[in-house]
């Protein structure tokens, strides 16, 4: 799950890590009246999304007067912002963020991040940060730095020392660049996040490094125990669909193809994907009804598979392992009952009461495509869709 950098930003000043003053908006008026109580004479209004790349995309403005900031504000509130992190259709801007404009002398890159192939946790460090991050990367690896957080031993100083020389920071700014590692790594681990990422951290004309961006990721899986986190999710930024699947405790994500998948059990579903794909076709999603689920949670997951307008086709492959087959046929009656089937339907079910499963669907009337064989199953879907 992610967050907006203000709410990045609040728990930054919770732990430590220096960010400059500001405040949410998400009216125009609004936005001048934070900048007004703000105070000084320079103000950055940033478009709030879930996405970097902001600055290239005119989401961020460096304002010198009210005005400038009412107007920046009218423009950008209500419309989507595309960056180069958003795909085309970009993200609704719903907040901005007005905060003082601090006099920046040099910008950096700092992460730390969950690096599953180590079992670590990773920094990663570059003096080169700021907008072209990505470029820095992909042409001048070598400015980049990175190095693994014993779990046991936690932050040392000397890797914090290392991250100083690689920015070239005097002695005196040491004991704040290691206030903000350590601040950065407790509420990595606190808070379960997968990844923070400050980019840039900056050092202003007087010397000191203050946090000027903000991201933070946190495993999904982990959210429900941080009741402060979840808060803070924004569903105006999330695939809608994905996020009612979310509440329903589906596993559900969005692709791109024409076949709508209801699955239970993750392998499975891959393997049905696998399968579409092998015999011509695309999933148009990726979705795990789970073991242990019920008639509610199917309805809703069928509903959400016939909502996407992509879907030509739907492949419903069931093991009944825990789950019992009957409740799977119940669950897609009581989802056809709300919303009408316009594209075909095959479906597969084996296992435990299988056979009861399958003599509910024969007698709904549906216009059903009985398959017993999976192969054959994702050969007929896959003709289906295209309407073969
Ligand atoms: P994004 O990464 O989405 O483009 P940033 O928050 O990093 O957005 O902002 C882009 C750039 O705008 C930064 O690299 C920095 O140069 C400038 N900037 C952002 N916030 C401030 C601020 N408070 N004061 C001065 N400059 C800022
Ligand atoms: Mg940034």
């Amino acid at each position: 799950m992610n967050i907006h950098e203000y709410q990045a930003k609040q728990l930054f000043k919770l732990y430590g890590i220096p960010v400059p003053e500001g405040s949410p908006a998400e009216t125009a008026g609004h936005a001048e009246q934070v900048a007004r109580e703000l105070g000084g004479n320079a103000w950055v209004v940033k478009a709030q999304v879930h996405a970097g790349g902001r600055g290239k995309a005119g989401g961020v403005h460096i304002a010198k007067s009210l005005d400038e900031i009412t107007e920046f504000s009218r423009k950008l509130l209500g419309t989507r912002l595309v960056t180069q992190q958003t795909g085309a259709e970009g993200l609704p801007v719903e907040t901005l963020y007005v905060e003082k404009a601090g006099q920046i002398d040099r910008e950096f890159y700092l992460s730390a991040l969950v690096d599953r192939g180590s079992e670590r946790v990773i920094f990663i460090a570059s003096a080169a940060g700021g907008m072209d991050i990505e470029e820095v990367a992909e042409k001048t690896p070598d400015r980049i730095i990175s190095f693994q957080v014993d779990p046991a031993a936690g932050l040392q100083p000397y890797q914090c020392r290392k991250v100083a020389f690689a920015f070239g920071l005097e002695s005196t700014q040491f004991k704040s660049l290691e206030k903000i590692m350590a601040g950065i790594y407790k509420l990595l681990l606190e808070k379960d996040a997968g990844q923070i990422e400050i980019n840039p951290l900056v050092t202003t004309n007087s010397g000191e490094l203050v946090a000027v961006d903000a991201k933070i990721n946190f495993d999904d899986n982990a959210v429900a125990v941080h009741p402060d986190i979840t808060a803070m999710r924004d569903p105006g930024q999330e695939d809608e669909k994905e996020h009612k699947a979310q509440q329903f405790g589906l596993n559900y994500i969005t692709l791109d193809g024409s076949i709508g998948c209801m699955v239970n059990g993750a392998g499975l579903a891959m393997a049905t994907m696998d399968l579409v794909k092998l015999k011509g076709g695309s999933p148009a999603n990726f979705l795990d009804v789970g073991g242990g689920t019920n008639t509610e949670k199917v309805a809703e997951a069928f509903k959400l598979i016939l909502a996407d307008p992509n879907v030509k086709a739907v492949l419903v492959n069931i093991f009944g392992g825990i789950v019992k087959c009957d409740v799977i046929a119940e669950g897609i009656l009581a989802a056809v009952k709300e919303v009408s089937v316009k594209v075909p339907v095959v479906v597969r079910l084996e296992g435990t009461n299988a056979e009861a499963g399958r003599t509910l669907l024969r007698e709904s009337g549906l216009n059903l495509v009985a398959a017993d064989d999976l192969a054959k199953a994702a050969e007929q879907v896959v003709a289906l869709a295209e309407g073969v």
